[in-house]
């Protein structure tokens, strides 16, 4: 059984105040509870009531927690220097994630507390942090963590968690190749339909997974607006989780300008593009706080 419970589920930037008081204005951050495991996925400004929760929760005993982070935009590493639990020295904290365009992983997340940004330096927080650039799948007894790299204007990884019966993939910051990249021919059947291919593989990393949080960034008709942004259309979220038959499918990373009506608004038109699709997916609001057990 795995538990998994957002903390953030904004994108781009940090939106709190009345209208998003119900789906929340913290950026990424979802933590998944696997058997003893404490994975998190993000570290964006909703890591930090993460942190003063496992604060509580484990007043004294040492942890160890794997933080997932997708890419290095600002929200989804904001919260990071203000994670409690890395300060403890007892604690054990392993980051991985994809290296910079030019710098790598350990580099960007020092310079994002240079002095010049943030009173502490990473290196005062717990000796026991240790940063790994994601370069092959990963292994926590009993879990396995595959990555698979998404589109997006920095390298930006989706994950997928598996205990051997429950699957969970986290897979935001995606735009679908289709109508971005150079399309060879107009019959996407054939094999020189390379930006189908290429959603074809992002579709087989999802398959059959219990729970997809996924991006929800921008509706259709808003999408139009913003091609080659790097986030999905709803269209083709919904699209991709019906094809790969996913059971449940958190709508995530909020834009900053939906307050709650609009996500709600958003939710029901993902209901009813699955209906359309002839797909089984349960869709859900990711909002902060909520609690998804699978399978
Ligand atoms: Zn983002
Ligand atoms: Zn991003």
């Amino acid at each position: 059984m795995m538990k998994a419970r957002f903390w953030g589920t904004r994108g781009s930037i940090a939106t709190p105040g009345p209208s998003t008081v119900r789906y929340g204005g913290n950026t990424s951050c979802v933590e998944l509870r696997a058997g003893t495991h404490i994975i998190v996925f993000d570290a964006g400004t909703g890591i930090r009531e993460l942190g003063n929760q496992l604060m509580k929760e484990f007043p004294s005993q040492p942890l160890t927690i794997h933080v997932f982070i997708s890419h290095t935009h600002w929200d989804h590493i904001q919260g990071f220097p203000f994670f409690l639990p890395a300060y403890e020295p007892q604690n054990t904290i392993h980051l991985y994630g994809p290296p910079g365009r030019d710098k790598s992983l350990d580099k960007i997340l020092k310079i994002q507390m240079d002095s010049d940004y943030f009173p502490v330096e990473l290196g005062a927080m717990s000796p026991n942090i240790h940063i790994h650039e994601m370069r092959e799948d990963v292994t926590i007894d009993d879990l396995t963590v595959r990555h698979f790299y998404l589109n997006h204007p920095a390298l930006c990884l989706a994950y997928r968690v598996s205990d051997g019966h429950a699957n969970v993939v986290y897979a935001t910051d995606n735009e679908p190749y289709q109508g971005t990249l150079f399309r060879q021919s107009q019959n996407p059947s054939t094999a020189s339909d390379f930006p189908t291919y290429l959603d074809e593989k992002f579709i087989d990393f999802l398959s059959h997974a219990d729970l997809l949080i996924g991006e929800a960034q921008y509706t259709t008709e808003e999408y139009k607006e913003k091609r080659g942004w790097g986030h999905s259309p709803l269209e083709s979220v919904v699209r991709f989780a019906v094809q790969a038959n996913v059971k449940k499918f958190a709508l995530f990373h909020h834009d900053p300008m939906h307050d709650d009506d609009f996500v709600d608004g958003m939710v029901q038109e993902a209901k009813q593009l699955t209906g359309l699709y002839n797909g089984t997916t349960e869709c859900v609001g990711a909002r902060e706080g909520l609690e998804i057990v699978v399978p």
